[in-house]
């Protein structure tokens, strides 16, 4: 009965996904693709994704950038802010090699890995809004998987 009702409490909460995204210097482009998850096209909520603006909330963090200084310290925190089980997914290009803005004396360090665990990169300049929601719901079981468990 136990195994049923953790069951049926893991397929429940993998419907039910959170996610805040930070961006920590970026154009943009990877930010709008985004937002068009949220668009009727895509309609991310569709999948049980709902985004919010507090980390707090959330169980997904999708970062987005380059990493520029004035977020090394920042994103860490924010990273500390969500509860557990959570997992960091990095969106586009830059938060994994500093896409364009990696170049001689630009203040940028990538990647975002060096500051928190990330757990899966979509690559793409910017990738589209199908793969941005693939990748969170590809992870999502894993997060959720006996989530009673991971408590300590
Ligand atoms: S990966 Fe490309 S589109 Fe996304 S923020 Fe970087 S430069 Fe812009």
């Amino acid at each position: 009965m136990t195994g049923m009702l953790q069951k049926f409490k893991n397929a429940v909460r993998s419907r039910s996904i959170h996610v805040a995204y930070v961006d920590t210097g970026s154009c943009n482009g990877c930010d709008i693709e985004v937002l068009a998850c949220l668009s009727p096209r895509y309609d991310l909520e569709q999948y049980g994704i709902y985004v919010h603006n507090n980390p707090r909330e959330a169980d997904v963090l999708l970062v987005i950038g380059c990493v520029t200084p004035q977020w090394e310290d920042k994103l860490p925190a924010i990273w500390e802010k969500i509860p557990e089980p959570k997992v960091a997914i990095a969106i586009g290009n830059c938060p994994v090699s500093g896409c364009v803005f990696n170049r001689e004396g630009s203040y940028v360090n990538p990647p975002a890995s060096k500051y928190i665990p990330i757990a899966a990169n979509v690559p793409g300049c910017p990738p589209r809004p199908t793969e941005i929601i693939r990748a969170v719901l590809s992870l999502a079981p894993t997060v959720f998987k006996d989530y009673e468990e991971k408590k300590p």
